[in-house]
């Protein structure tokens, strides 16, 4: 059975590696879905919803209005270690739902069976076990 749960945050965040308004520093609101693949327990449910989000929404909360860099970007040093959290790849949409799928597996283990990162609008991206492959480790 698929249990969908929902959490947001606000971030800013660049990819310096291109050439468009992207490369600018900017911000938005993402909107997250974690898939979960549980199976019954007691009392006709699968897990607690509370439960789930008292495990999953520390993540979150530990990226909300924060500014999300590439290590390497040189505006780091200047926003200071209060503001910035630095991560060792460009922080797309993609490479943050990598990460995030991985945080949350990490705690729930096979459980989680997607995340689903929307970063606009008009675009989300969608990862699964099969797209960790691959993705650095902590
Ligand atoms: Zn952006």
């Amino acid at each position: 059975m698929k249990i969908i749960r929902k959490y947001k945050f606000h971030a800013a965040h660049r990819n310096m590696g291109l050439s468009g308004k992207c490369s600018r520093l900017h911000g938005h609101r993402y909107e997250v879905e974690v898939v979960l693949d549980l199976t019954w327990t007691v009392c006709g449910i699968t897990m607690e919803f509370q439960h789930i989000d008292a495990q999953l929404n520390p993540i979150f909360n530990s990226l909300d209005h924060y500014t999300l860099l590439e290590s390497s970007d040189p505006i780091s040093d200047l926003l200071g270690s209060t503001h910035v959290i630095q991560f060792p790849f460009p922080t797309s949409v993609e490479m943050l739902a990598l990460y995030l799928f991985r945080e949350c597996a990490e705690i729930m283990g096979n459980s989680v069976f997607e995340l689903r990162l929307k970063e606009t609008e008009s675009g989300t991206v969608i990862v699964n076990h099969s797209d960790i492959k691959g993705f650095p480790s902590k």
